[in-house]
């Protein structure tokens, strides 16, 4: 069985960097205690270099909460995936319901996915319904956005990307989704990515959950849900909830 995999996506928290040090700290712990899952923090950029372990990269892997499609060049304000890769960033989240609202299309998304991988990091590449009909109309729209997402990026790239399903009206929100529905469409999320690349590549990929995940309905979500893992907004920096998140989804891989 491979192991389950926990993103943990700060967003803009903390305030200062003594915060972000004592979250690392805290997780760092928490996950080299683990057994069957591996553990990701996304924090901002300016906590990014802090939060990256020279002496013990793996325990507790760095990811990046954005990144520019661009190589280099006059793109002020901009990070490239050259950089982040160079840093020791190993993953970068792509295609949050976040940026989408600030400006992302399909196209966007699917330039920066294709410029991660090709430095050598893992996508994870979240796409999820804004809301949910009775017709099933949301599958046509969430089917339409992971295959655009996914346009410009080779198959040979398939194995770096990870599936985050995150439905939109269920981030930020007081409750996540029902586990049953997450079961049904991180299914038929897996059957797209599927199509686009080949079933081989599909039953390889982790698919994750994102949406109001905490360390009350951690476990019924892993179990019923049967996905690979969760992508942690909120929780994530919440101390000691995410840890008791980390032991909860580790019970249920033993
Ligand atoms: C997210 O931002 O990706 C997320 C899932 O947030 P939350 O867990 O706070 O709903």
């Amino acid at each position: 069985m491979s192991k389950k995999l926990i993103i943990g996506n700060w967003k803009m928290n903390p305030s200062t960097l003594d915060e972000a040090k004592n979250i690392i700290r805290k997780t760092r712990t928490a996950a080299g205690k683990l057994h069957n899952t591996n553990v990701v923090a996304c924090p901002p950029f300016v906590f990014v270099f802090s939060a990256i372990s020279k002496r013990d990269p793996d325990t507790l892997e760095v990811g990046a909460q954005a990144v520019s499609f661009e190589e280099d060049g006059p793109h002020t304000g901009e990070v490239s995936a050259a950089m982040l890769k160079n840093l020791g960033v190993r993953y970068v989240i792509v295609g949050h319901s976040e940026e989408r609202a600030s400006g992302d299309t399909d196209d966007v998304v699917s330039k920066r996915v294709k410029a991660v991988v090709e430095a050598g990091m893992k996508a994870v590449l979240c796409v999820g319904e804004k809301v949910r009909d009775e017709g099933g109309t949301y599958l046509e729209a969430l089917k339409d956005q992971l295959r655009n997402s996914l346009a410009r990026v080779p198959a040979t790239a398939a194995k770096n990307i990870i599936l985050a399903y995150e439905p939109v009206w269920a981030i930020g929100a007081q409750e996540a989704m029902q586990a049953q529905q997450i079961l049904e469409t991180t299914i038929f999320v897996r059957k797209v990515f599927s199509d686009v690349f080949s079933q081989n590549q599909a039953m390889k990929a982790l698919v994750l959950y994102g949406g109001s995940v905490n360390f009350r309905n951690a476990h019924e979500i892993m179990i019923i849900g049967k996905v690979d893992g969760f992508l942690v907004g909120r929780e994530s920096v919440n101390m000691p909830g995410f840890v008791e998140l980390l032991k909860a989804v580790d019970a249920v891989a033993d």
